[in-house]
């Protein structure tokens, strides 16, 4: 019987029909994951925005 653990909680999941969510234990899980990864994607186009811009070259940094 194949286990695997859940990608968003690490929960052991039973690799059968019975978990209709594998490789997540839920559906909650499941969405959860889905809005972490739609999240990332959101923070590369956001990406642009010069306000986040760590190594910006403007000379006002006080390092
Ligand atoms: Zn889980």
């Amino acid at each position: 019987m194949a286990v695997v653990k859940c990608p968003t909680c690490r929960t052991d999941v039973v690799w059968t029909s019975a978990s209709p969510c594998r490789p997540f234990c839920s559906e909650r899980c499941k969405n959860l994951d889905l809005g972490a990864w739609a999240s990332e994607r959101y923070t590369i186009v956001a990406d642009d925005d010069p306000n986040q811009d760590a190594t910006s070259t403007d000379g006002n940094d006080t390092r």
